[in-house]
């Protein structure tokens, strides 16, 4: 990846490495603390999610098991197409298990919410939400979302796990892209 482009495709880094670091330990302590003594199945929604998955579940002491979703709402622009569709299914019978949904950003709830019946309608004992950021949008829709990193404003945003048309992804920070980068 060439620094200088991507230096030039970014307007601003929203969210450090070090607050996103500090925002997951603090949430894995909860985490910790509220399946103290239960077994727990971590859901990493691909592709989005990746970084927080692996940094969440090596913030945990709890000893989780991991699967993953891959589910697709946006195509490679920056709205929500509302037409969500399972890529990759989970690996595991979720039936009588607690499980926590691990997001990288709710936008407009939609593909959670979809999300949230069909995994509800498989017969977990709980499922519970964590998600490293959401955008105002989100607050319309009824979801509870208990594990919430940051609420960030309306803007699109790249980087750890986040992507535009698939690139920037492997940014270790939250940041917002150049509006020449998506035509703006
Ligand atoms: P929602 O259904 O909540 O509107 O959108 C959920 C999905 O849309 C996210 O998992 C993510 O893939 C994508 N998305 C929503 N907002 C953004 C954003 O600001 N930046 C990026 N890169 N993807 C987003
Ligand atoms: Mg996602
Ligand atoms: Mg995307």
């Amino acid at each position: 990846m060439d620094e200088k482009d991507m230096g030039s495709d970014l307007k601003s880094v929203l969210i450090t490495k070090q607050e996103i670091d500090d925002k997951l330990a603090e949430l894995a302590a909860r985490i910790d603390a509220d399946y103290a003594g239960r077994d727990l199945l971590i859901v990493g929604v691909l592709k989005g999610a990746v970084m927080v998955m692996a940094d969440l579940a090596r913030a945990l002491s709890h000893p989780v098991k991991m699967d993953w979703m891959a589910v697709s709402s946006y195509g490679s622009g920056t709205k929500s197409s509302g037409v969500v569709r399972i890529l990759k299914d989970l690996d595991t019978d979720i039936a009588g298990k607690d499980v926590l949904v691990v997001e990288d950003i709710i936008d407009s709830g939609l593909t959670l919410s979809w999300l949230l019946t069909n995994l509800g309608s498989r017969g977990p004992a709980s499922i519970a939400v964590c998600t490293l950021l959401r955008k105002p949008e989100a607050a319309k829709v009824a979801i509870d979302v208990k594990y919430v990193g940051f609420d960030i404003p309306n803007e699109f945003v790249v980087g750890y796990g986040l992507d535009y048309a698939e690139k920037y992804r492997n940014l270790p920070f939250v940041g917002t892209l150049a509006p020449h980068v998506y035509g703006g």
